[in-house]
């Protein structure tokens, strides 16, 4: 079955400002590099707007954090619920359309329709806590993706994991004590947002493996064989998730580790043979960092190439 390729025109419309790194540039670079005869075979899927808008978004946040964001869209200019965190006038149209490019990935891949998906959306959302927006993202897609597909599909063993350079503090809060979901993140630490330090194991769900400064992909694959990749093997995921950040590559503007395009092949490639053993190869990856636009070009096209199963 083909990769299900979410993108849509409103993702461009999230205005952060000049100068701000998670820019529509990075969705520019990435349908680019999507856009050759290799990757003919995705299944390109317009981003469609959740259904029940409110009763998705809370699966995860607060009714006054919905009502904060939703009201705090700007008629024009811009507006800063904290100092990186931004909203235009076409925000909400793409915070929405995020949300709803997930929730649809579990809609297709839990009825059989397909087996995985890579959602080229923003923005971003793993640094969105349940009670506030945060570090770039207004909603946490993937969250709200995982709780729908335990509550919508009855599953039971959701495995998440995060491979963004930074800590997904919002997605650790929202599953902190919910057994079924176990999150396993590698971050560069100490660095923004300041958690994910290895002694917060939740009820047994959470893994965090710190990377200090420069860490390289030897280093990087090897925590992965140790911890990560078996941990997520002997939980039995019915469904894995990817917090899909590129900001650990070499060329990354807002962190230190050294990895490569052929790292992150290298990862999808592991998580791909650990959800064919466990789920039929279900796997959600949904884009969350990544700022240097050539470096982020290249490990998706790696990525998705990996998740079509494709050289
Ligand atoms: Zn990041």
């Amino acid at each position: 079955m083909p990769t299900l390729y979410y993108h849509h025109p409103d993702f461009l419309e999230h205005d952060t400002g000049p100068g701000h790194p998670e820019s529509p540039s990075r969705l520019k670079a990435i349908e680019q590099a999507l856009s050759g005869e290799r990757f003919q075979n995705l299944q390109r899927v317009s981003a469609p707007l959740p259904s029940v808008i409110e009763t998705k978004l809370e699966l995860i946040h607060s009714p006054a954090m919905i009502q904060r964001v939703l009201a705090g869209m700007p008629k024009q200019g811009l507006s800063y619920f904290d100092a990186d965190t931004v909203a235009s006038p076409g925000s909400k149209q793409a915070a929405l359309r995020a949300v709803g490019a997930v929730c649809d990935a579990v809609d297709r891949i839990c009825t059989g329709q397909a087996n995985n998906a890579f959602c080229a959306v923003r923005p971003p959302g793993h640094h969105a806590m349940p009670g506030y927006p945060m570090g770039f993202c207004l909603f946490n897609n993937i969250a709200i993706g995982a709780e729908y597909a335990r509550r919508q599909y009855g599953l039971e063993r959701i495995a998440i994991v995060d491979f963004d350079v930074h800590h997904g503090n919002g997605t650790q809060a929202a599953f902190y004590a919910q057994p079924q979901v176990l999150y396993a993140s590698s971050h560069q630490w100490p660095h923004y947002p300041g958690s994910g330090d290895a002694s917060e194991t939740g009820v047994g769900n959470m893994i965090n493996v710190p990377l200090a400064a420069g860490t390289n992909g030897k280093v990087f694959r090897n925590k992965y064989r140790e911890i990560i990749l078996p941990a997520v093997k002997e939980f039995k995921p019915q469904l894995i998730f990817l917090s899909a950040g590129f900001d650990a590559h070499k060329d990354d503007p807002l962190a230190s580790l050294q990895l490569v395009e052929d790292d992150f092949r290298w990862l999808t490639d592991e998580l791909m043979q650990i959800a064919d053993a466990c789920c039929n190869g279900r796997i959600i990856s949904s884009l969350e960092g990544g700022y240097n636009l050539k470096a982020l070009a290249a490990c998706v096209a790696e990525h998705v190439l990996a998740l079509s199963d494709m050289d």
